[in-house]
Formats: structure tokens, C-alpha cells, sequence
């Protein structure tokens, strides 16, 4: 069963001069086990999508549904379908607020009326998730961690929940390169071991490569490209280009490499691919580069 989104649109300060339209009639569907990332210029419209994704924003019209029910309502049935979508803001760690990093974690699990045991379960394993398990961790400060650590709680809070949908926007903006690693490996982990479907906002056109099996792109409020991201960053570099959104550097090499000659693959998404093609056909020509 999906999230979706039927013909949504959502105006800021409608009747201002401010006045902005941020979703133009988007319609949009994400079922569960996807890995799917979200680029597009700033302002383009990512973050007030996913939070219409979320339920932390109504649309002026049309519907959000996860699972058929709307997400949108005070009804029982509308808070738990909002229950389904897990949102981790950009720069979550401004958000963090309690004394110990098990108190941090355990808030949205109380907050759903769990046990107390059923607490203290969901908040250890999604403290594993994140690989803050070891003993002791969960009474520290999470304001005494590393930003990489503080970024881990905040999204260990949101797991705890055990959302079906998780969103994340802009997850490794400002991580260091080893942090940023580290939150590759444990999100494709993650997305593997419970099956929910992850929504990721991005800018960076190697972690959508890497991480996700589908790329939303857009411009000025619409969905403009939705598909590999292979096949997006092949086929449709105008379009990229028209909307503000880099290829990855590996496609811009190969591309280059093309145009002298070169005859290695388009199917080149990462640097080792590329450097394997090269060898090869290095090898190929004869010469001795072992
Ligand atoms: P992105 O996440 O792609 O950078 P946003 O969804 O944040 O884009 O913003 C889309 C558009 O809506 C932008 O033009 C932005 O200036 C405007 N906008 C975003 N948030 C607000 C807000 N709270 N009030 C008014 N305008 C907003
Ligand atoms: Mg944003």
C-alpha cells in the first residue's frame, strides 16, 4: 500500500503579496520498500512536499492518503494514518530537548501510549539502528555528542516510532564525510531489515545514485522527472539542466571521456564502474598498467 498524493496543490500566504505556490497539482504515489530520492533547485518545492507527505501540512486542494485514508482530519482513523509517515527535518538535531539520549528517543513511543516496555524496546533497537547501542549511551547528554551523533539520536527518535514511511529531508546535509558514510550504511540497513519505503530529500546527485532506486525531480512546484536514476541522468541532462539540478560528476566525465572517444559505458554510475571500464579497455589496447 502507497502514500499518495492526488492533485495537490499548496499556496504560502495565499492573498498577500507574498503569496507563493508551492505544489502545482502534484499527484504522486510511494509504496512501501521504495528507496526514493527527491532533488531539485532550492525553493523548488521539496520540503513542503514531504511535509504534505507527512500530514504536517494540508493541502488547498486535493488529498493525502497513506494506506487509502486521509491524512488530513482529527478523526482516530486520519491520526493513525498520519502515524504511518515518519518526517526527520533538515538539521533534526536542533530539535533535541530532553536530558538523556533514552529520553529523547523514547518521547514519540510514550507519546503513542506504549508501554513502558514497549518503550524500552523500541527505543534500544532504534538506538542499534543507529549504532548508539553501546552501554551507558542512552543516559548521556545528547548535548554533549558529535553533530554526526546528535543527527543519529534525532533520526533513532523517529524510527523508534516505527513508521512505515520515513521521510528525511536533506539527512547528511553538514555531516562529515565519515558521518555521512556511516548514515549510508545504516539507512540502507534500515530500509532493508523493515521494509518501510524512505522518501529522501537531497542535493547531492551521488548519494541519490548510491542510495535510491527511483529519483523525483522538481522545478516550480511540479514532479518533473520520476524514474531510475540511471535512466534520469542518461536520458534527460536538458531537463536536469533546465531545472537547476547537476549531473552527477561521474556522468559529466563520462560524457567528456565520450566526446574524445572513449567508448565507455553510459551504464557508469560510480567512479569504480568508470575505473574498471577504463582499465579494461586499457588492458585491451595492449599496454601493461598492473
Ligand atoms: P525546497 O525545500 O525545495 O527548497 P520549499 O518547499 O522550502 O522548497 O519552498 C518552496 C517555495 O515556498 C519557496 O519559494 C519558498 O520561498 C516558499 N516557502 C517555503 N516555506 C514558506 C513559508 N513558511 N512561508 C512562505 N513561503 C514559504
Ligand atoms: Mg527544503
Amino acid at each position: 500500500m502507497p502514500v499518495v498524493l492526488e492533485k495537490a496543490n499548496y499556496t504560502y500566504m495565499p492573498g498577500t503579496p507574498y503569496q507563493r505556490q508551492a505544489l502545482n497539482d502534484i499527484s504522486l504515489s510511494v509504496e512501501k520498500g521504495e528507496f526514493v530520492a527527491l532533488v531539485g533547485h532550492s525553493g523548488s518545492g521539496k520540503s513542503t512536499l514531504v511535509q504534505h507527505m507527512a500530514g504536517l501540512l494540508s493541502p488547498n486542494s486535493g488529498q493525502v492518503l497513506a494506506d487509502g485514508i486521509s491524512l488530513i482530519g482529527k478523526k482516530p482513523e486520519n491520526i493513525a494514518a498520519r502515524r504511518k509517515v515518519g518526517i526527520v527535518f533538515q538539521y533534526p538535531e536542533h530539535q533535541l530537548f530532553a536530558e538523556t539520549v533514552f529520553e529523547d528517543v523514547a518521547f514519540g513511543p510514550r507519546n503513542m501510549g506504549l508501554s513502558e516496555e514497549e518503550v524500552d524496546e523500541r527505543v534500544r533497537q532504534a538506538l542499534a539502528f543507529v549504532r548508539l547501542a553501546e552501554d551507558g549511551f542512552g543516559q548521556r547528554s545528547p548535548f554533549r555528542l558529535s553533530g554526526g551523533q546528535m543527527r543519529r539520536v534525532a533520526i533513532a527518535g523517529v524510527v523508534a516510532m516505527r513508521p512505515d514511511y520515513l521521510v528525511l529531508d536533506e539527512p547528511s546535509a553538514g555531516l562529515d564525510p565519515v558521518s555521512r558514510n556511516i548514515f549510508y550504511e545504516e539507512t540502507r540497513a534500515l530500509h532493508k531489515e523493515t521494509g518501510a519505503a524512505v522518501i529522501m530529500v537531497t542535493h547531492s546527485m551521488e548519494e541519490a545514485i548510491q542510495l535510491a532506486d527511483r529519483l523525483l525531480v522538481m522545478s516550480e512546484g511540479k514532479i518533473i522527472l520520476d524514474g531510475s536514476p540511471g535512466e534520469i541522468f542518461r536520458s534527460n541532462k536538458k531537463e536536469l539542466l533546465a531545472a537547476g539540478v547537476d549531473v552527477p560528476d561521474i556522468v559529466a566525465l563520462g560524457d567528456c571521456l565520450r566526446g574524445h572517444g572513449l567508448g565507455v559505458s553510459e551504464n557508469c554510475l560510480s567512479s569504480r564502474e568508470l575505473a574498471e571500464e577504463l582499465y579494461a579497455m586499457l588492458q585491451q589496447r595492449g599496454g601493461s598498467y598492473a
